[in-house]
């Protein structure tokens, strides 16, 4: 790239971080989806995953009555661990949910959104080279936050014939013995997988005979599209929070995706490692959010009820259009997603959303962004009305994209 003639200036150039990133495959896929919006193309966004419902009554009115307040506080810096009644808001939520008990002061921690914090995790726990278990296909920001803090990632892939769950015992004995942490998300995204008791409690019992920390991401905990279905915490297993962080989210189960606000719970230490780096790089929330989102916590589950059933209702609703189509996909339990493998035509998964796309429309998102394992299928998000999801099935079977 550099020429030989003159040096180039400035010398400022990309950091080796940087240049470790992986390319962002979703940014592709929008980029096409522009491009048919400029040619009038009537697109069915159904790539990102990103709720298109009102957050709840409670979060906007205490939002305003703190924005309205005349006293200024609520306007100054937080503080960057969180109110101290919102850490009090989380850790009674954790109890009366989970039955965890939890320590308000050390055990729970504010956070600018999980994506933020599972970053400053990364940064507090991870020098270069060492190695993080991740569980893919996953959430694209860990592969990302990974490379960036120059981590030494080991896939462990989550397969079909195993409804989606780590086979734990698959794991190289070297990786495992190396590994400073594994990281899980269930319910999951991308696969919508859901965790079983035992399950938990093997990932546990790993953990421990190889010492390692278990990041788990509950984002979609509230999210059960299954009405049997009640997604657990992974401190219900990890009591003593012995080797375990936990992050939630504002963002799927309240639709507050734009507020920004979210939380960690468990190991007491990590915890503060991460309040060390969160005081030289983020402010914190702001309070009058952190008031929303306590009001929230502390009466939101008819909410998570009522956006479930709505999820529900466009899962069964595109499932039932594209059944004629012959995929085979279980309806899922849990999240805003539905993972459906590619027909055997298509080389991969790029290949088969352009096709979606070019033919009929649709933006998905392709599997091979979300990691290795996720070669061979796209992810479906239900942000779009029943009417618009039951389209998208139409016009895929219109359009001959059948399994
Ligand atoms: C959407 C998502 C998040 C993002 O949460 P924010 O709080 O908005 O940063 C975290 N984890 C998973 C698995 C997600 O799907």
């Amino acid at each position: 790239m550099s020429t030989s003639q003159s040096p180039v200036k400035p010398r400022l150039g990309p950091s080796e971080r940087l240049l470790n990133l992986p390319p962002y495959t979703l940014a592709t896929v929008l980029q096409a989806r522009d491009e048919k919006l400029r040619q009038g193309v009537d697109v069915i966004d159904l790539g990102v995953g990103n709720p298109d419902m009102r957050p709840p009554r409670v979060a906007i009115e205490t939002l305003q009555a703190a924005l309205d307040d005349p006293k200024v506080q609520n306007h100054r810096y937080p503080s960057f661990n969180g109110l101290p009644e919102f850490r009090a808001a989380i850790t009674q939520w954790y109890q009366g949910r989970f039955g965890v008990t939890l320590d308000p002061a050390q055990e729970a921690l504010a956070l600018v959104g999980s994506k933020e914090g599972i970053f400053k995790f990364f940064l507090s726990h991870f020098d270069p080279g060492d190695t993080l278990l991740l569980c893919t296909p996953c959430y694209p920001a860990y592969l990302g936050q990974a490379a960036i803090a120059q981590a030494r990632k080991v896939e462990v892939p989550l397969l079909a014939k195993n409804q989606f769950l780590p086979d734990l015992g698959a794991i190289a004995v070297d990786d495992a013995r190396r590994a400073k942490a594994i990281a899980i998300n269930f319910p999951n995204n991308p696969t919508a997988a859901t965790e079983t008791a035992d399950f938990y409690r093997d990932v546990l019992r790993f953990a421990r005979e190889y010492d390692l920390f278990v990041i788990s991401d509950i984002a979609y905990c509230d999210l059960s599209l299954d009405p049997s279905y009640r997604a657990r915490s992974f401190l219900e297993f990890d009591r003593d929070k012995e080797r375990t962080i936990e992050f939630h989210s504002f963002s799927k189960s309240y639709s507050m995706q734009g507020w920004r606000v979210a939380f960690a719970a468990g190991h007491a230490q990590a915890l503060a490692r991460m309040h060390q780096i969160k005081s030289n790089t983020d402010y914190g929330v702001f309070m009058a959010i952190q008031r929303a989102a306590i009001a929230v916590l502390n009466g939101g589950q008819d909410y998570c009820r009522e956006v479930s059933a709505t999820y529900r209702a466009r899962r069964d609703a595109f499932l039932e259009a594209i059944r004629p189509l012959g995929f085979p996909v279980a309806p899922p339990r849990a999240t805003i997603y539905v993972w459906l493998p590619i027909p055997k035509r298509f080389a991969n998964s790029m290949e088969f959303t352009r096709e979606l796309l070019d033919r009929a429309g649709i933006v998905v998102a392709p599997g091979s962004g979300f990691g290795d394992a996720g070669e061979g299928y796209v992810r479906v998000a239900l942000c779009d009305s029943e009417e618009r999801l039951r389209e998208a099935g139409t016009r895929m079977a219109k359009a001959g994209l059948g399994y």
